[in-house]
């Protein structure tokens, strides 16, 4: 696939997820298992979403033992090295690029974007529905 077209299907994704109340975040794993692209690819377009200020990129510092965030934090070069306290494990884990995971986020206007135009689609589908029926007269 060119990268046009990658890039648009990732966009398009991204879109729908934020027409969605419920999804407050994302990982790029989901993207990529949903777009069938490889990570690096996924991570450059969803950075340049960043660039576009659409999403907001933070990060979870997560002990990889029991799989729970210990951390979130805009700023992981912060912790990068250190050692942080995971209260499931009951013990001090160090952290490394290994258990820092990017999650996404949605800038809230860019939603409030997004929705706005799905609400006009659908009234543009309704009113093309209206005058195919009077077409029919
Ligand atoms: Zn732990």
């Amino acid at each position: 696939m060119n990268e046009h077209l990658s890039r648009y299907k990732v966009e398009k994704y991204v879109e729908q997820l934020a027409s969605q109340p419920i999804v407050k975040s994302f990982n790029p794993s989901a993207v990529c298992k949903k777009t069938n692209l490889p990570l690096k690819v996924v991570l450059s377009y969803l950075n340049s979403l960043v660039d576009q200020n659409k999403l907001v990129l933070r990060y979870e510092i997560r002990c990889l033992s029991g799989n729970s965030v210990v951390k979130k934090t805009d700023n992981y070069m912060e912790y990068l090295g250190k050692e942080l306290y995971c209260y499931y494990c009951d013990d001090y884990i160090s952290v490394t690029t290994g258990n820092i995971f990017p999650i996404y986020h949605f800038n809230p206007e860019y939603r409030k974007v997004v929705n706005e135009n799905l609400t006009s689609s659908l009234k543009k589908k309704r009113k093309l529905h209206i005058s195919e029926l009077t077409g029919c007269y």
